[in-house]
């Protein structure tokens, strides 16, 4: 079982920010801004190359809702979903980071 189904279903704990049925969101381990959280499908999909056209449909309303609820449409976030090897995805369960609080910067120039 992959870590973030380990977190799903309890076996590892997590500072859990909203869910439904379908969607789980909480703070990331190692948080990079002053906000970074997580969201993911209850369901395993390794990647969002991977991942059903209508479920990342409905996780764009939960993410929606959940920027809304903390409020942070007003100022902005960063959503950043990695993708394999070149895009530095670490755990192969799909997952959004969103990052927050404060600004996030740009993505430094490859030297
Ligand atoms: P990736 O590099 O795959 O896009 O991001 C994986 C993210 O998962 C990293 O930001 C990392 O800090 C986070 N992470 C890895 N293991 C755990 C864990 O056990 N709990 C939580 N809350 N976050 C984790
Ligand atoms: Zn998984």
């Amino acid at each position: 079982m992959c870590i973030f189904c380990k977190i799903i279903s309890g076996d590892i704990p997590n500072k859990t920010i909203m869910e439904n049925e379908t969607f789980l969101a909480f703070e990331d381990i190692n948080p990079l801004r002053k906000i970074h959280i997580l969201v993911i499908p209850k369901e395993h999909f390794s990647s969002f190359n991977t991942t059903p056209a209508n479920i990342i449909g409905q996780m764009t309303g939960f993410i929606q809702e959940l920027t809304k609820k903390l409020n942070l449409n007003e100022n902005g976030y960063r959503l950043i979903t990695n993708i394999g090897e070149n895009g530095g995805q670490e755990v192969e369960h799909l997952h959004f980071h969103i990052l927050g609080g404060e600004k996030v910067g740009r993505l430094v120039d490859k030297r």
